[in-house]
């Protein structure tokens, strides 16, 4: 039997549909269909801003995959895998981006750095963020199901760069996060910080 293959650099050791299904079931309906919109949104950037489509899809596809496992089993991964244990202090909302994207590397077999990194960068940014990291971060704020006062300026902000469109989200998102008195984990403020004043 031939192996299907279509994406063509080899990042991912099986096919595109294999790796949907995997996917797939690792996820709601709902949060699926989330994952998809973020896959397109992030191949539209990519295409807008001359990045590489074929990575912007991989991580759209991939950047939630371990959303829904349960905090013990995070919380046990933060400590054998000896991760940053301040982690501890926070909860799924940072864990399923930075802790998983070991998750990703070992059950998925994508050893790809960039396509890493933007995951783990997908929900608190960094200071420096490449190209594929903007893309993924501002993809999974504006894709088309998202609902919330001021989706649209920042839809209109990623129009106008990405660089805007990540600031506006880290404003954004802080303000959020202040206003129900949610516990700010470091690096988001780290973010905040170098994005204001870019
Ligand atoms: P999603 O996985 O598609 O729902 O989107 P994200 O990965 O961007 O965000 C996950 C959640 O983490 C959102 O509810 C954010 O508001 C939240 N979040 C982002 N930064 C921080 C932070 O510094 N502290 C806390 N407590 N939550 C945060
Ligand atoms: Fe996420
Ligand atoms: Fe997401």
């Amino acid at each position: 039997m031939t192996k299907t293959l279509d994406y063509q650099l080899g990042l991912v050791p099986y096919s595109r549909t294999t790796l949907v299904n995997k996917i797939k079931a690792q996820l709601s309906d709902h949060r699926f269909q989330h994952v998809l919109r973020v896959e397109q949104t992030a191949i539209d950037l990519a295409e807008h801003y001359g990045a590489d489509v074929e990575r912007a899809s991989i991580a759209g596809l991939v950047h939630d995959y371990a959303k829904q496992r349960p905090d013990a089993e995070y919380r046990q991964l933060i400590q054998q895998e000896k991760f940053d244990p301040d982690l501890l202090n926070y909860g799924n909302g940072i864990w399923h981006g930075v802790v998983g994207a070991y998750l990703i590397e070992k059950e998925l077999q994508i050893h790809d750095a960039a396509i890493l990194n933007a995951v783990r960068r997908h929900t608190i940014g960094a200071p420096e963020m490449t190209t594929l990291d903007q893309i993924l971060f501002v993809a999974d704020f504006i894709e088309p199901g998202r609902d919330f006062p001021g989706v649209e300026a920042a839809r209109e902000a990623a129009d106008e760069s990405l660089a805007a469109g990540v600031r506006y989200e880290v404003a954004n998102t802080l303000q959020f996060l202040l206003a129900r008195q949610q516990k700010i984990y470091p690096k988001t403020i780290a973010t905040y910080n170098a994005w204001v004043a870019k």
